[in-house]
């Protein structure tokens, strides 16, 4: 089989986490390929998927217009590059128009058909870890790390609801897309990226 080759989006936020879940699904499932850092345009050269870590929404945004790495994203993107969002990576992939996230003067990849509110949980619950059901990767509960997180108020169009936690959306799915609120990154729990490793095998 071809060589797989993974990125991850490396301007800002929790990057080397992701490199270390990914790294960890490809020797679980027998994969050769390596996980890359992106950090500008050519790097996106010949990936088979992109990971948009958690960080800061507005320092990755100013980057990737800056590096010019956005316009490319978006590019392959509508190609069917599989794309996994988490925390201010979904937050990126939402739509343009969303004023409260708007007025923060993020442009937003637009990519997927949903509403965003930023840090939802305010301060009083900054930060907080819950268990989850995620039907998509099986009936064990998944440890979710939510971190100054967004929420997902609504999709509509072709943007699917991929996962709930007390009647909020924490995942939102369109295609080859996927966002999430928490940072699946920060447990040993490796289903989230083996199932994005699976969308992307051939
Ligand atoms: N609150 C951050 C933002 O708005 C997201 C936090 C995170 O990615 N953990 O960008």
């Amino acid at each position: 089989m071809k060589k797989l080759k993974i990125g991850v989006l490396a301007l800002q936020g929790a990057v080397s986490e992701h490199i270390e879940a990914l790294e960890k699904v490809m020797n679980k499932l027998y994969l050769k390929g390596k996980v890359i850092t992106v950090k500008k345009p050519e790097d996106l050269n010949d990936i088979a998927g992109l990971v948009i870590p958690g960080g800061e929404s507005t320092t990755i945004d100013r980057l990737m217009v800056k590096t010019g790495i956005w316009e490319r994203i978006i590019m392959l993107a509508k190609k069917g590059l599989p794309i996994l969002g988490t925390c201010a990576g979904a937050i990126l992939l939402a739509k343009k128009g969303d004023k409260q996230v708007e007025q923060t003067r993020t442009i937003l990849l637009n990519l997927m058909e949903m509403k965003v509110l930023r840090n939802a949980y305010g301060r009083q619950l900054n930060s907080f870890e819950t268990d989850v059901k995620i039907p998509e990767i099986g009936n064990k509960l998944f440890r979710a790390v939510f971190i100054r997180a967004p929420v997902i108020e609504k999709v509509w169009g072709k943007t699917k609801v991929w996962a709930k936690y007390k009647n909020k959306i924490i995942g939102a799915k369109k295609g080859n897309v996927l966002a999430l609120t928490f940072h699946p990154e920060l447990t040993n729990d490796l289903r989230i990226h083996e199932y994005f490793v699976k969308t992307i095998l051939p």
